[in-house]
C-alpha cells in the first residue's frame, strides 16, 4: 500500500487552516501543522480534530514553530518531508496592521521568504501554496482585478503580502519551484476571528436577539467587499497544487456587498430592525480604505474548474446561526464551531 501524501500547514489553527486540515484529512492526507506556543493550549478551531484518537498522533500531527524561527521551521521540514506546503500563517487583520506594522511585515513578508528558502533546499519535490490577498491591489487601477492587475497596496498588510507574492513568483521563475499564489478576496465563516467586521456583526445580531447586547458600533457602513465562504476557498488552494503547472490565481466571488448589506442580512436572520441597534463611529474607520476590491476569478474557473458554492445570504445565515447556537449552548465566549 502506498503511503498517504504528506502536507505541512502553517496557520493550521486559523480559520482557513482548520478547514483545509479537514479537507486534506478527508482526502486521505497525512497532515502536519505548525503551531505557536501560546499560554492557552486550547486551539478551538482544530480541537475537534485533535480530540479524535483516529486522527491525532496518526494522520494529524502538530509541531511547535514560529514564522520568525527559521531553524525550527527547517527542522520541521526535515522531519516531515512534506510533498505539499500550504503557507497560511501570519497576522491577517488589515486594520490591525496599521497598529502593529513591524510585526505584520516581519511575519507576512519575511516569514514567507524564510519558508521559500527552506523549500528551495529540499531534496524531494515540494509544492508550495502562498496565501496572498486582494489587499495587494489596495487602491486598484482597474475593477474587477485580474492576475494581471498592478499591485498598489493601501496598508502595511497589503505591502507585506505584495512583497511575499512577488517573491513567490520570483522563486518560481528563478528556481523552477512549484510555487503558487492564491490571491484570495475576503472569505468568512463561523470560524472567522472575532475582530473581523463580519464576525462582529454576526455575533452582535445573535447576542442582541438573545438580550445579551444592546447595540453594535461599526465603522464605515458603505465599505464594500467581495465576500466568499472559507470552505470554498480552501478547496481552491488544494486544486492549485493538483494542477500540473504552478501559477497564480484570483479566488473571488466577483460580487461585492457593503457592510450595510451584511448588517441587513444578519439582522434579518434574527428578524430584528437593524437601524435600531447599529451606530456608526468614525473612530472605527481605517486610516485609508482600499478602492473597489472585486475579483475576476475566470482563470481559476476555466483552468481548474473552481467556483464558489456558497451565496452571500447563505454565508451570513450560517454565521449568525452558529453564533445563536453557541449562545444557546452557553459557550459563546470561547466558541468556534
Ligand atoms: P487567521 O484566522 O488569522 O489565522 C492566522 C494563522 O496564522 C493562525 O493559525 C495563527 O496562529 C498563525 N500565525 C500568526 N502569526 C504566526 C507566527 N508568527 N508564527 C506561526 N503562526 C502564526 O487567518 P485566516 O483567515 O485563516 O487566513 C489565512 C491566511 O490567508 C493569512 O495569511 C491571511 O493573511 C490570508 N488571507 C486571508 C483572507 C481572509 O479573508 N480570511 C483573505 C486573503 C488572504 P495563532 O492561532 O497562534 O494565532
Amino acid at each position: 500500500m502506498s503511503s498517504p501524501p504528506v502536507a505541512l500547514l502553517t496557520g493550521i489553527t486559523g480559520q482557513d487552516g482548520s478547514y483545509l486540515a479537514e479537507l486534506l484529512l478527508d482526502k486521505g492526507y497525512s497532515v502536519h501543522g505548525v503551531v505557536r506556543r501560546t499560554s492557552n493550549v486550547v486551539r478551538s478551531r482544530i480541537e475537534h480534530l485533535r480530540a479524535d484518537p483516529q486522527l491525532y498522533g496518526s494522520r494529524l500531527s502538530l509541531h511547535y514553530g514560529d514564522l520568525s524561527d527559521g531553524t525550527t521551521l527547517r527542522r520541521i521540514f526535515a522531519e516531515v518531508r512534506p510533498a505539499e506546503v500550504y503557507h497560511l500563517a501570519g497576522q491577517s487583520h488589515v486594520g490591525l496592521s496599521f497598529e502593529i506594522p513591524e510585526s505584520t511585515c516581519e511575519e507576512v513578508a519575511m516569514g514567507t521568504l524564510r519558508l521559500l528558502e527552506i523549500v528551495r533546499d529540499q531534496e524531494q519535490p515540494v509544492k508550495f501554496y502562498h496565501a496572498s490577498s486582494a489587499e495587494i491591489f489596495g487602491r486598484a487601477s482597474e475593477s474587477p482585478q485580474t492576475e494581471k492587475t498592478k499591485t498598489a497596496p493601501a496598508s502595511p498588510y497589503g505591502c507585506a503580502k505584495a512583497f511575499a507574492t512577488q517573491l513567490v513568483s520570483v522563486y518560481r521563475q528563478s528556481y523552477g519551484m512549484f510555487a503558487c499564489n492564491g490571491i484570495l478576496y475576503n472569505h468568512e465563516s463561523p470560524r472567522r476571528g472575532q475582530n473581523f467586521v463580519t464576525q462582529k456583526i454576526a455575533r452582535a445580531a445573535a447576542r442582541i436577539a438573545r438580550g445579551l447586547q444592546q447595540e453594535l458600533e461599526l465603522g464605515d457602513l458603505e465599505s464594500r467587499r467581495d465576500w466568499g465562504h472559507a470552505r470554498d476557498y480552501v478547496l481552491a488552494m488544494w486544486m492549485m497544487l493538483q494542477h500540473p503547472e504552478a501559477d497564480d490565481y484570483i479566488v473571488a466571488t466577483g460580487e461585492t456587498h457593503s457592510v450595510r448589506d451584511f448588517v441587513e442580512a444578519a439582522f434579518a436572520v434574527v428578524d430584528l430592525p437593524w437601524e435600531q441597534y447599529v451606530r456608526q463611529s468614525a473612530a472605527l474607520s481605517r486610516p485609508t480604505e482600499p478602492g473597489r476590491l472585486v475579483g475576476q476569478a475566470m482563470k481559476i474557473r476555466d483552468t481548474l474548474g473552481w467556483q464558489p458554492s456558497a451565496s452571500f445570504p447563505q454565508l451570513v445565515q450560517e454565521m449568525v446561526e452558529a453564533e445563536l447556537a453557541a449562545i444557546d449552548r452557553g459557550a459563546a465566549a470561547t466558541h468556534h464551531p
